[in-house]
């Protein structure tokens, strides 16, 4: 039986992942919330703050006024603290069993590390700090014992298909698998004439068909560069060459991934496209708990359907099977331009379309480094936003929100 009063950082507890956590948690009373963190939301912290009584609160700079008001008038006993080093503290102290990392981008990776350094269970949605690390983060958990539950639900999928055994992900008898296949919805513009693409606007890329998430990622899902990024995310975590990752686009949402194996057996886990099941599988695997996801019913839903993506309505996901194939720094680069394109995207500055272009122009300026020591992967990173964002002010600018 699982231990009982586990004792849990939620990174990102203001966003989607992060609220549905709680949700799970609200199914699941041996889990106890040690501490909350958001950048900017002050109230909703406060609110969970109220709800869940953390031990600590941890807010960005810019916000940190308004909560320490919002906590000394209500005579909260959670303690706040305040900027990045506190999300690295709360991720890594000795109290903590679990860690979900659910921040949005590279803000997470420091944090992600530490969760991965220190021997905790790592429920890992934020993607981006395993892109840009890889094997770096992997070894760090190998290290220190931690454990990297992989809360994406594809990948969660590819882990409850693979014959895992043991009390660890690194326990690897991958016998006899020939492929994994992520699946994707093919985001709002599957179907979209190619020519409409480049006037979309954001709230038409962040109205996600199947999925409800913060806006980074919608962007990430309409571009397909959240498969791109996944399609990364697969090989770092299972040690798969790319040869071995196929995509599928599913619009149903129901088939969340699946692995093959050689003797023609596939296996695949279905759901409803909803993040509590992950998310509530990580949280307690190897046992299973209520994750408060309606049932799902096959008989009432509609076909399941299965096709190649076009990699030319798609560039981004091509651009994310190139560096995984590169790996190195490549990933780590790729992200970053990502982040600065899709930013100067949802703010109008640029055009879907050139989300795409910025992130190749930045590519070809920075030389891939093959094996590179995380100051080397922050130094690049810093790079390619600095050179994405002259990029975008020097060709691509619309003047729009600059
Ligand atoms: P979101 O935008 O809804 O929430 C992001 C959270 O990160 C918020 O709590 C915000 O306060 C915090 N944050 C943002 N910038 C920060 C910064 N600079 N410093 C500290 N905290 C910061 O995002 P989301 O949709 O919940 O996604 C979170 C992560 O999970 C992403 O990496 C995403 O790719 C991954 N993910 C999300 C989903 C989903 O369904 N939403 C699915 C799979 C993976
Ligand atoms: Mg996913």
């Amino acid at each position: 039986m699982a231990r009982n009063n586990l004792q849990i950082s939620i990174l990102g507890s203001t966003g989607s992942v992060g609220c549905s956590t709680l949700a799970v948690i609200d199914e699941n009373p041996q889990y106890s919330v040690f501490a909350l963190t958001a950048h900017k939301n002050a109230r909703l912290l406060f609110e969970q703050c109220q709800k869940y009584t953390p031990v600590f609160a941890v807010i960005g700079v810019d916000a940190a006024a308004e909560f320490e008001v919002l906590v000394k008038e209500s005579g909260l006993a959670t303690k706040l603290l305040v900027g990045k080093s506190a999300l690295v503290e709360v991720a890594s102290s000795p109290d903590v069993d679990i860690v979900m990392a659910a921040i949005v981008g590279a803000a997470g990776l420091e944090s992600t590390l530490a969760a991965a350094s220190n021997g905790k269970r790592l429920l890992l949605a934020n993607k981006e700090s395993l892109v840009m690390t890889g094997d770096l983060l992997k070894q760090a958990a190998t290290q220190s014992g931690a454990e990297i539950l992989p809360i994406d639900s594809e990948h969660n999928a590819i882990f409850q298909c693979l014959p895992i055994t043991g009390s660890s992900l690194q326990a690897t008898d991958y016998n006899g698998i020939e492929k994994v296949v992520l699946t994707a919805s093919g985001g709002p513009f599957l179907n979209t004439p190619l020519e409409q693409l480049a006037s979309v606007t954001p709230e038409q890329a962040c109205l996600h068909p199947k999925w409800s998430m913060g806006r980074k990622i919608s962007v990430d899902s309409a571009t397909m560069m959240n498969k791109g990024l996944e399609f990364i995310e697969a090989c770092y975590l299972f040690d798969l060459e790319p040869s071995q990752v196929d995509v599928l686009i599913h619009p149903q949402s129901i088939v969340h991934s699946m692995v093959h194996y050689a003797d023609g057996s596939v296996i695949a886990e279905l759901a409803n496209p909803d993040m509590r099941v992950p998310i509530a599988y990580g949280l307690a695997w190897p046992e299973r708990i209520r994750s408060g996801a309606a049932v799902l019913d096959l008989a009432a839903q509609e076909p399941l359907q299965f096709s190649k993506p076009d990699l030319q309505r798609f560039p981004c996901l091509r651009l994310g099977m190139e560096a995984a194939a590169k790996r190195g720094s490549a990933p780590a680069v790729l992200n970053a331009a990502n982040e600065v394109a899709v930013e100067a995207f949802l703010s109008g500055e640029i055009g879907f379309t050139e989300i795409s272009l910025i992130i190749e122009a930045v590519r070809s300026k920075i030389p891939c480094e093959a094996t590179p020591s995380l100051a080397i992967i922050q130094d690049l990173d810093r790079q390619a936003r600095t050179l994405s964002k002259e990029l975008i002010l020097k060709e691509f600018c619309r003047g729009a929100g600059a």
